[in-house]
């Protein structure tokens, strides 16, 4: 019965890397016969949301739906299913903040009191840290002291409780030396907490006490509560929560902060909070405005999604700090999963094929050589459960890879395609095949959590019945796999690529993520907000006619329409634009079939300067539409006129 399952809560903000990870474990616990509920969200309050929107010239609301939108876009495209998406301006969320509020004040641990600092009223906004004199860091201007009132919570009435639960609960802040950090600033004593805002005005009301809004800290941490059910809680079940999963930067709030409100509540304090360590680029934390932050879209598309997931499961000790480079990935790609994983599966699929006419073949006699892989596949499952327990992910596949490897050794010195048709060699092949295959059997499920899109593949090639995500991990034993079952269609795993020029693609395509020049593209959120903290968006100024004759647009009319391999979203054209033929790229692929765009009249912007698009040179702009709210580009056209080619536009 459903019911009956233990249930496991997860959460984590919105970097992608934890999500990532969340994933991973979400699948796994299911996998073990939890019933999982795994939250993440958007911060869609506090002045970074403010201001945004202003610059982008839009009201809030519509500027944090267009950033959901965006969020679950780019978590489809990553494979990560995230059972509750908590957005901070759901009404779920407005009432359990406030819910939470009132029950601080009827336990006596908020008061109000008056809040000084630094203000920038140009930005409507306090500088954090600033003195007296100093200038707005964003605008430069000077800072006013200003005075406001706050509702302040009672965080220092904490210290013991907290130092007290931390004690009692050894393995609440995970890895060790975080926890160490997160004692000894709360030993070092606590300050009450500011906790609303009379300066912001987009923010969860204080019921009652008009201007007070909720200040953006204590409004994110609550969605954690109100995704499995708010004050409702405890008919869901979820809570305490299992698992915050957090970058290193936030684990204060979640550690201290966090226990803290819920101890003033009187609700239950979560059980476990596990801090990640960062990628890092030439030793420097990945950050955006540093431009060396690694986005996962260009890496999908080019070497599948399960490559990233694979490779920041498995180059980075959970909780310490990994570095990343294109090299390495591209390394890990052909080495663990074209040459391990994807090699192991289609050969074997191969042999079955060529031998046995795709049935899997009944093992006959085991020699020592059966045996030991045998007995290696058996001790692979215990150690890469027990690892991945532990959220030792790069030890749990670790264990995986090298029973893999002991795949290929074994079938390299049993070389069963040298083996002839006759009895004896039949009978040695059947055993050597079905040992073959159950491995990678098991190394498949096990591998399922990390890899969710090649092991449902390698699943149906081994012809298995329904789906790879629901073998229940505690039952999986060496030994289950059938004889005589047909193998299904071949699939296409992990095709070996040129390290170069696999990652100048990546890069290529990066970069124009990160400098966009091709306007139909759907713009991508920003990879690491985190609570509050929105990407802004550039302003729209307004230009005089001399800016717009600049500007030099033609009717063009498509020559030739072609898909480039590695970019799914471009097309390749040459455009007739009176004068010349041009080569341009266009960013509508997905919604444009080429064949169809042959003949076509366009508006093209012709003086625009030559680019690269994913190595590809592109000499001009097609003029396109942005429809909804994923961008989808509509071509300009002139559909009832008989318009020459070469006209300009003006
Ligand atoms: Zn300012």
């Amino acid at each position: 019965m459903p019911g009956d399952k233990p249930k496991f809560y997860l959460t984590t903000p919105i970097y992608y890397t934890t999500t990532v990870i969340a994933d991973a474990i979400r699948r796994y616990k299911r996998m073990r016969g939890y019933e999982v509920v795994m939250t993440t969200g958007t911060d869609e309050h506090g002045v970074n949301v403010e201001r945004a929107a202003q610059k982008a010239g839009i009201p809030e609301s519509e500027y944090v739906a267009k950033m959901a939108v965006a969020w679950k876009a780019l978590w489809d495209e990553l494979g990560i299913s995230a059972d509750e998406f908590v957005r901070t301006t759901d009404i779920r969320h407005v009432r359990t903040v406030q819910w939470l509020f009132k029950l601080f004040r009827e336990n006596g641990y908020v008061y109000k009191g008056n809040y000084t600092g630094q203000y920038c009223i140009y930005d409507n906004a306090f500088v954090n840290d600033a003195k007296p004199g100093d200038n707005c860091p964003d605008c430069g201007r000077p800072t006013e002291t200003i005075t406001e009132e706050n509702f302040y919570f009672k965080l220092s009435a904490f210290q013991q409780p907290l130092l007290d639960f931390y004690k009692k609960n050894p393995t609440f802040i995970q890895p060790e030396t975080r926890k160490n950090e997160i004692i000894s600033f709360v030993e070092g004593g606590l300050k009450d907490l500011s906790i609303t805002r009379t300066t912001l005005r987009w923010g969860i009301p204080v019921p009652g006490e008009d201007p007070h809004v909720f200040y953006v800290w204590f409004d994110a941490l609550t969605a954690y509560l109100s995704a499995v059910g708010g004050p409702e809680y405890e008919k869901r079940g979820f809570w305490p929560c299992d698992l915050h999963l957090v970058g290193k930067d936030i684990i204060r709030f979640h550690a201290v902060y966090w226990p803290a409100f819920l101890m003033a509540a009187m609700l239950p304090v979560p059980k476990q909070v596990w801090a990640h360590g960062w990628f890092l680029m030439d030793a420097s934390k990945m950050s955006k405005s540093k431009g060396n932050v690694v986005l996962p879209r260009p890496i999908a598309n080019m070497l599948g999604m399960d490559a990233m997931r694979y490779f920041l499961m498995r180059e980075v000790v959970f909780g310490q700090d990994g570095n990343f480079s294109y090299d390495a990935l591209v390394t890990r790609y052909n080495s663990d999963l074209a040459n391990g994983l994807g090699n192991l599966a289609s050969r074997t699929a191969a042999m079955i094929e060529k031998s046995f006419g795709g049935k899997i073949p009944k093992p006959g006699p085991r020699l020592p050589q059966d045996e030991a892989l045998a007995k290696a596949a058996s001790e692979t499952i215990g150690e890469a459960l027990d690892r991945f327990e532990k959220f030792e992910f790069a030890r749990s596949l670790e264990a995986i890879w090298a029973a893999i490897a002991a795949a290929d050794k074994y079938l390299t010195s049993e070389q069963p395609w040298a083996m002839g048709d006759s009895e004896a060699d039949m009978q040695r092949k059947s055993t050597i095949l079905w040992t073959s295959a159950e491995l990678l059997r098991v190394v498949t499920v096990l591998a399922h959590p990390v890899l969710p899109d090649s092991t449902a593949k390698v699943w149906t090639l081994l012809g298995q019945p329904g789906r790879i995500s629901a073998v229940e991990l505690d039952g999986l034993r060496w030994g289950q796999l059938v004889a005589g079952v047909q193998l299904g269609k071949t699939q296409t795993l992990f095709p070996r690529v040129d390290k170069q020029e696999a990652i100048e693609r990546i890069e290529a395509m990066a970069n124009e993520e990160l400098n966009p020049t091709q306007p139909p593209a759907p713009a991508a959120p920003a990879p690491a907000a985190t609570a509050g903290g929105a990407a802004a968006a550039p302003a729209p100024e307004k230009i005089g006619i001399e800016d717009f004759t600049k500007v030099e647009m033609r009717v063009g009319q498509i020559k030739t329409a072609e898909r480039i391999v590695g970019a799914d979203k471009l097309l390749k054209l040459t455009v007739d634009i009176g004068t010349e033929i041009r080569q341009i790229c266009a960013g509508i692929a997905q919604f444009y079939e080429p064949e169809k765009l042959i003949g076509r009249k366009v508006a093209v912007v012709v003086n625009l300067a030559p680019r690269k698009l994913r190595g590809v040179e592109s000499n001009g702009m097609i003029v396109a539409a942005s429809v909804g709210p994923e961008g989808r580009p509509v071509l300009a056209g002139f559909p009832d006129e008989d318009v020459e080619i070469g006209a300009r536009l003006k």
